[in-house]
């Protein structure tokens, strides 16, 4: 990759990206050995203009940001790193230094929802209800929400098949969660089986 570092003395923009939803997570700087330092630990380093020194993100906090793919611009003045992160990217412990949590797909933000009800059960969720019912309530739910789905499908409207839909992707997350699959091997396993 030849990257033109010569047009803000020597200090590339770099935007990340998280590499399963598109949240864009931050932006920084790199000079060229930040972007050496880079390619050879595969952890997004920086260089810090308040510090004056290679930054390499998560260095303290653990929060590194793991680079899946790199792509320059037009012009190769400017980086886009698909990254996963470690953990919150943003120093307030937020995922995005943006606050466009908004902006990932609804899908993923549900996935988050469910995991934290796990993690941090809340009085009346009823995530955490399903959960203490256990494994044999979650796949009961759904197999009766794929039949409602079937015979919204067949035999009724448009709104009722999303209705149903929805239950029935909604119980299915839970499903997942409760055997520890996430969305991102989800969306793996199908890309793996695309030919
Ligand atoms: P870290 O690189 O995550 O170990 O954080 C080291 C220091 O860098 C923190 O104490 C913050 O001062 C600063 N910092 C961490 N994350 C960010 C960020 N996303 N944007 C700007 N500054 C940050
Ligand atoms: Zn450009
Ligand atoms: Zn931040
Ligand atoms: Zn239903």
């Amino acid at each position: 990759m030849e990257l033109d570092f010569s047009k803000d003395n020597g200090l590339l923009p770099v935007i990340v990206q998280h590499w399963q939803t598109g949240q864009v997570l931050m932006l920084g700087y790199m000079n060229s050995e930040a972007f050496v330092k880079t390619v050879a630990s595969d952890q997004v380093t920086f260089f810090s203009r308040s510090r004056n020194r290679l930054w390499t993100k998560g260095e303290e906090s653990g929060n590194f940001l793991h680079v899946k793919k790199m792509y320059p611009d037009c012009d190769n003045d400017t980086l886009l790193i698909l990254a996963e992160p470690a953990g919150p990217t943003c120093h307030r412990g937020t995922s995005s230094c943006f606050d466009n949590d908004e902006e990932v797909p609804f899908l993923f933000r549900l996935e988050a929802i469910i995991r934290d009800r796990y993690d941090n059960p809340v009085e009346g969720s009823y995530v955490n209800r399903l959960r203490e019912k256990g494994l044999n309530k979650i796949t009961q739910k759904v197999g009766e929400e794929a039949t409602e789905t079937v015979i919204a499908a067949l035999a009724q409207g448009r709104e009722d098949l999303l209705d149903e839909t929805s239950d029935l992707v909604f119980h299915l997350m839970v499903l997942l969660r409760e055997k520890n699959i996430s969305l991102a091997e989800l969306g793996d396993h199908l890309r793996k089986r695309h030919k």
